[in-house]
């Protein structure tokens, strides 16, 4: 027999709820392994990405360190001997003109006779070099990009990063000689260069990284309803037997039950046959015989709404204002017996297309409780009134209500609260499981509200027949 996995997860809303849990417990631990993922390779990239700034800073630093006692010499002759004034940008007129370009400072050669190591200055886009004296004052700079902050006042020997903004630095102490024996530098050199071009590349790492988590993220969408619907399978697979071995056994105690129930009234059909000390004990298994006939009957609708979809042209329209009538009518007597007000408000008439004993079999249970779990001097009170598209119908009682952590079974098979159990006996717990299953299969839905103590109400809507 073939069943049909999505109507099981619908008309079980515990085992619907178990498939978006594992399915959302899967997408999550995705997203988590996808962004650690991602995390990971954005810090290696950006640490490694950082670490050759770094090194080329230090690089052009020591290389640039090598030339400051050449420069510092240059500097000195040029800013106090008046025969180099020319060269420098106001003509030497500042006490002290600062700062001013390596190639300024090397204006007074003629091309060709500058000392080789300066020959070659460097000077890149987006890179600066600073030559400082021993006081850190600036002396020469050359490049495009110089931070504004002055040199820092402790450093270490080995030199020492800085960012500035967007501005990266490498600030080096220059020492003359071995290094042991002296104690202070000759002068400094700061080697800069913008983060500008990093950041733009490790944004557009990041911008790569998000595509590339959307997309996996979209095909783990797809193996997560997949992998959900297989590890599902033996699950609902189990539960379609069970459903089948509860159906068959039913159907096999029918026949046995039905021989049974006959035997019992030909028996009582002819009372002075009967032994009066043993009327009684027929009546109590003619009253356990009708009450197990019951629940096959139950079980078996139950098992034929699990398999078959309703077949709705065999369906009719059904006038929910008389159909609740009739019932109110019906139970009138039962309610009046246990002094209890059975009341019906029709606000609005309603057609609803349907199974008529189904729909009964639906208000009966509802009315039934209702009746069943409210105290001598309470009410039941049903009501009819129709949204836009739909017929709602509320049985309202003010008997034992149900409390909070209970309401999540309430529709389960065979299951009955024990304040319940103490109240009534007879009932099996398949009323509600059978009224929520035919409104399902009219499209509908029944929810309950309810306050222990104070009642209950339970609602059903259902879609309106397109015509009255
Ligand atoms: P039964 O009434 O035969 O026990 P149902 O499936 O109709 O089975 O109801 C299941 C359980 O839900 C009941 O045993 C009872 O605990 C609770 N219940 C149902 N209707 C009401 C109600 N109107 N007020 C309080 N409890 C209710």
């Amino acid at each position: 027999m073939v069943w049909d996995i999505g109507s099981i997860l619908i008309s079980n809303p515990r085992l619907g709820n178990l498939r978006n849990r594992l399915f959302w417990s899967y997408l999550a631990v995705i997203a988590v392994i996808l962004g650690a993922f991602s995390a990971a390779i954005y810090g290696l990239v950006a640490r490694d990405r950082q670490h050759q700034l770094n090194l080329h800073l230090r690089q052009v630093a020591t290389a640039s360190a090598g030339t400051l006692e050449i420069i510092q010499h240059e500097y000195e002759e040029l800013t106090t001997d008046d025969e180099y004034a020319d060269y420098l940008p106001n003509n030497g007129k500042d006490d002290r003109p600062l700062p001013i370009t390596l190639t300024q400072l090397m204006g007074k050669y003629e091309a060709g006779a500058m000392p080789a190591v300066v020959a070659n200055p460097l000077t890149p886009v987006n890179q600066g070099v600073e030559w400082f004296d021993v006081q850190g004052q600036l002396m020469v700079r050359e490049g495009t990009l110089f931070p504004q902050t002055p040199l820092p006042t402790t450093l270490d020997v080995e030199g020492e990063w800085r960012q500035e903004g967007i501005i990266r630095s490498f600030i080096l102490p220059v020492y003359s000689g071995d290094l042991s024996l002296q104690a202070s530098p000759t002068g400094y050199v700061r080697a800069s260069e913008s983060t500008v071009h990093l950041e733009a590349e490790l944004r557009r790492l990041q911008g790569g990284l998000a595509l590339g988590v959307v997309v996996v993220a979209g095909f783990a969408t797809l193996g997560g309803l997949w992998l959900t619907r297989q590890s599902l399978k033996p699950v609902l697979e189990t539960l379609t037997q069970l459903k089948q071995f509860t159906a068959d056994a039913s159907h096999e105690l029918r026949n046995p039950l039905t021989a049974i129930r006959a035997s019992i009234a030909v028996m009582q059909s002819h009372p002075e046959r009967i032994h009066p000390a043993d009327a009684e004990k027929l009546q109590a298994i003619a009253s356990a015989s009708d009450q197990m006939g019951q629940l096959v009957e139950d079980l078996l609708l139950l098992a034929r709404m699990d398999r078959q979809t309703p077949d709705q042209r065999a369906w009719a329209m059904i006038a929910l204002d008389e159909l609740l009538e009739d019932l109110v009518t019906l139970y009138g007597d039962r309610a009046a017996q246990q002094q209890i007000d059975l009341k019906l408000e029709l606000n609005a008439n309603a057609d609803v297309n349907g199974d008529a004993s189904q729909l009964q079999r639906l208000f009966t249970n509802l009315i039934a409780n209702g009746i069943q779990y409210t105290q001598a001097g309470g009410t039941v009170t049903v009501r009819l009134h129709r949204s836009p598209f739909q017929a709602v119908v509320t049985v309202q009682d003010t008997g034992i209500g149900i409390l909070p952590e209970q309401v999540p079974h309430l529709f389960d098979r065979f299951w009955r609260a024990d304040q319940a159990r103490n109240y009534h006996e007879g009932g099996s717990g398949l009323g509600l499981a059978i009224a929520q299953a035919v409104t399902q299969r009219h499209g509908g839905t029944l929810t309950v509200s309810s306050e222990p103590g104070r009642g209950s109400t339970f609602t059903v809507h259902l879609p309106l027949a397109k015509t009255r």
